[in-house]
């Protein structure tokens, strides 16, 4: 192998670049139709976490995941980007107070950080919080945020440092062919760049980039409306004092990002957005956002919201990702996710080491075209997972 030619400079495509630079003498070539970190990873809600993950295999390669956030964090030398500051959720409805117990006995029971505290408990470590009296409430010490943005782009700088080239502001148009083998890509701008292996890290655009040839990625489209696809993230300014912690309330997520800012999202808002939705549409549901977010902070009463994003995750339709070689396509490599924030450093280093020759046992769960995908998301659905 002498060129490795990367689709899209997301949180999944920068951190493989940074991989198979440290650890390979080839050619890494990774393209970037925007800015790295500038797709879904800009927009994410970046909760770093193996909370809700299932079955254990799953879980522990997204507990793994996070180890390489510790460390990755370290050889950075603790950036902003990274913030390990634990998440506080409650619940109310019998219901969720129900799985919420049973959520923090599993997970204790496999060796993860997790616990039931009183509300007196929560309010110490978040004073900033109206947290309901009768709310039923876990805290989970090791988990975080990592903004994806940022995040991303040290992880291209530190790429090209090693020699990988980056070619940012022009998409791939298309993959280039030859007897069913990828041979390379060719650009907007008609230049071809011919590669022994291509890997589409794409995201949520994957789609359109691999149809072409004949690959039906198993995704969820981002429209129509109610798609668990599309989402609204929201962004507030002026929230001081703001709570440290990623918090989960029944009707809202809500994390730090910068000094005095919020980030917003809600599972029901989601539900109402999609790529159609209009800019009027969109103001009033991040109207509503930010009134939930007047009533579990204070502060942010009176907060600005300063940005407005509709975005779409990279949604397998069962929920675990999609990685590894297709049948009949070889030169063709995927990697497409959801959770790529929590996932992507773990991922990039086994998805290196399988481009380099070895294949990874864990991987093996994640083959793109792994038998029952669509069968198995109409029975379990695509929740929980993030
Ligand atoms: C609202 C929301 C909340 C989320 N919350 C979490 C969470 O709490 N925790 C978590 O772990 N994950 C979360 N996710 C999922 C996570 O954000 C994604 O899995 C992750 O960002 C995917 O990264 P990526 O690099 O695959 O995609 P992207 O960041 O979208 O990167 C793909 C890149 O490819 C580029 N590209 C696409 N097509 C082409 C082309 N033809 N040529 C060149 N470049 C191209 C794009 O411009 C883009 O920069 C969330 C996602 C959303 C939308």
């Amino acid at each position: 192998m002498t060129r490795v030619v990367i689709v899209g400079a997301g949180i999944v495509g920068a951190a493989l670049a940074d991989q198979l630079a440290a650890r390979w003498g080839g050619e890494v070539v990774l393209i970037e139709r925007s800015r790295p970190g500038w797709g879904t990873s800009r927009t994410s809600f970046g909760w770093l976490n193996a909370n809700k993950k299932q079955p254990r295999a799953y879980f522990d390669f997204s507990v793994e995941a996070m180890r390489d956030w510790r460390r990755l964090a370290r050889e950075f030398g603790e950036p902003s980007w990274y913030q390990p500051v634990g998440n506080l959720a409650w619940a109310r409805s019998p219901q969720a107070r129900e799985e919420l117990v049973e959520r923090v006995e599993r997970l204790h029971a496999w060796g993860y950080g997790a616990e039931i505290i009183t509300a007196s408990r929560a309010r110490e470590l978040e004073p900033n919080l109206a947290i309901p009296s009768d709310a039923e409430i876990a805290f989970f010490p090791d988990e975080g945020y990592v903004c994806g943005c940022p995040a991303a782009q040290a992880l291209v700088a530190r790429a090209t440092s090693r020699g990988a080239q980056l070619i940012t502001g022009v998409e791939v148009r298309e993959l280039v062919t030859s007897h069913s083998r990828v041979t390379g890509v060719c650009l907007a701008n008609e230049e071809r760049i011919a590669a022994e292996t291509v890997v589409c890290c794409a995201g949520w655009r994957s789609p359109e980039l691999l149809a072409p040839l004949g690959i039906d990625l198993p995704v969820v489209p981002a429209s129509p409306r109610g798609s668990p696809a599309g989402a609204l993230v929201v962004t507030i300014e002026g929230v001081t004092p703001r709570p440290a912690r990623v918090i989960h309330a029944p009707e809202l997520d809500v994390r730090p990002t910068g000094e005095s800012r919020l980030l917003l999202e809600a599972e029901d808002i989601d539900v109402h957005v999609d790529m159609t939705s209009g800019d009027d549409h969109l103001d009033e549901r991040a109207g509503e956002l930010r009134r939930r977010a007047g009533m579990l902070v204070p502060a942010a009463l009176s907060a600005t919201i300063v940005e407005v994003s509709l975005c779409v995750r990279p949604l397998p339709l069962d929920g675990y990702p999609l990685l590894g070689p297709v049948c009949d396509h070889r030169g063709l490599y995927i990697a497409v996710t959801h959770s790529g924030i929590t996932l992507a450093p773990a991922l990039a280093r086994h998805v290196a080491l399988e481009l380099l020759g070895t294949e990874s046992p864990i991987l093996r769960h994640y083959r793109p075209d792994r038998g029952g995908i669509a069968a198995l998301a109409r029975e379990q659905g695509t929740s929980g997972n993030r």
